[in-house]
């Protein structure tokens, strides 16, 4: 069923695509073996029932800027009578007793929140697979993995099951997956999404985010999000992304290219070869540009995130939420609740996260400095393809998968990750990094990158 939406263009019911993605979440996610992008779908009858309602003010003319747009949430961020479960044991029958900040504005905006996703368990993975409920499978091939720790928000898009989803991004959360799923994956500036509502991983690090098909419909839900909250301390306002403004192709940039080695050259390639488009139909131009300590990232993100993350998780003692962490989480929780109690002894201090909070803060005035004469820092999101679904990799080799994105998250500044192309059917995504507040300019890049197809 078609009727005119607010601005006169046609648009497809809501209560119709509802219906769509419904089926086909029943057909290729909840059947067991199939993607697993979802842990838990909202009530139907309350689904309908709001898209029925979300129909009404679109006829009327009084929708909301997200009236027509279905959205998914990862299982870390509260959704009222939902269940976060953080893909967990351990929360595994905790329902959401309020709205994160986030949720709230979706709401406002008349956007509809199907169901919680698929994630690895506590946001702890980049692979999907530590989720306590099964991993999520790659849509795109369905023995890889599809990235993570938002395994199931990115699925879920590249999937075709919803418009948009909300992700969390620590260390490359939200971006990993969108390049592994051939999806858009945005980490806004740090403190620029209130994290009200959000179970954190690591508070100096997480940011709530989107992902979606395209740059629009991710700029937007980000527009909705974004801005100040007094729930949160550290949030603050920052400049609207203009939707039209995205859409006109930046004069004059300059792009920074990332003097980072990575190993497999067709990645290396396919973005150079993007970029070089790029250059050539928009006469921009291009720079190689140094972090010098952006080899230690990984080395300075995980310390920080062991030692908040064990801090974070002394809530979960089994007395006011759910079960005790050290009795029912998995594997690579239990490794960053025990690493994070060691390194917090006193016999340590001063040693592991002192250090890191200080290279956190060079390789953050290396980028301040970088940005003063280049728009952009671009590269490939994930040094590496994705591999097939419980293949015995080492730790190292998980972590190696952030090499490229904990950067962005160490500086606090936006990036994004745009589908650049494909190897072997497998999508590869392009990483776009601009400086602090800077999203509207950021978007427009990816926009124009994303035009090139
Ligand atoms: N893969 C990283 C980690 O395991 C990033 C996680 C995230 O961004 N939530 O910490």
């Amino acid at each position: 069923m078609e009727l005119m939406g607010k601005d006169d263009v046609m648009v497809s019911s809501t209560v119709s695509k509802l219906k769509e993605y419904l089926s086909e979440i029943k057909k290729n996610d909840q059947n067991g073996k199939r993607i697993n992008a979802f842990l838990h779908l909202r009530d139907e009858k309350n689904l309908l029932h709001e898209a029925e309602e979300i129909d009404r003010k679109i006829k009327s003319g009084k929708a909301g800027r997200l009236a027509g747009k279905v959205i998914a949430v990862k299982s870390n961020i509260n959704v009222q009578g939902e269940i976060a479960s953080c893909a967990s044991h351990v929360l595994e029958n905790y329902k959401a007793p309020y709205d994160a900040h986030v949720i709230e504005r979706i709401k406002s905006e008349d956007g509809l929140i199907i169901g919680m996703t698929n994630m690895d368990e506590f946001a702890c993975g980049a692979s999907g697979e530590t989720s306590a409920f099964g991993p999520t499978k790659n849509p795109i091939n369905l023995d890889l993995i599809p990235g993570g720790s938002s395994s199931g928000s990115a699925a879920a898009v590249a999937a075709g099951f919803c418009d948009m989803a909300l992700g969390s991004d620590t260390g490359g959360s939200i971006r990993n997956p969108s390049s592994h799923c051939g999806v858009v994956g945005i980490k806004p500036t740090y403190s620029s999404v209130s994290r009200y509502g959000l179970i954190d991983l690591s508070m100096s690090l997480d940011q709530i985010g989107t992902l979606a098909g395209n740059v629009p419909d991710a700029g937007l839900l980000l527009d909705v999000i974004m801005g100040r909250d007094e729930k949160d301390s550290i949030s603050q306002d920052s400049p609207k992304i203009n939707l039209n403004e995205t859409e006109r192709i930046p004069k004059d940039i300059t792009i920074g290219i990332l003097d980072f080695e990575i190993q497999n050259n067709e990645i290396k390639n396919l973005i150079m070869k993007r970029i070089k488009e790029a250059v050539k139909k928009y006469g921009w131009k291009y720079k190689n540009v140094k972090i010098e300590n952006i080899g230690l990232a990984i080395e300075t993100y995980y310390p920080l995130v062991y030692v908040e993350f064990f801090s974070g998780t002394r809530k979960f003692d089994g007395r006011r939420y759910g079960r005790k962490i050290e009795d029912a989480a998995g594997e690579e929780v239990l490794r960053r609740v025990l690493g994070g109690s060691e390194i917090s002894k006193e016999e340590y201090g001063g040693r592991y996260y002192y250090r890191a909070l200080k290279i956190k803060e060079f390789i953050e005035k290396e980028f301040s400095g970088v940005f003063r004469n280049v728009d952009c820092i671009v590269s490939a999101t994930v040094p590496k393809l994705p591999h097939k679904i419980g293949t015995n990799i080492s730790v190292r080799e998980m972590y190696e998968y952030d090499a490229l994105t904990t950067p962005s998250n160490l500086a606090g500044n936006c990036s994004v990750s745009v589908p650049a192309g494909e190897i072997n059917g497998i999508p590869v995504g392009m990483q776009i990094i601009c400086d602090k507040f800077k999203e509207q300019k950021m978007l427009q890049i990816a926009r124009a990158f994303e035009k090139l197809k």
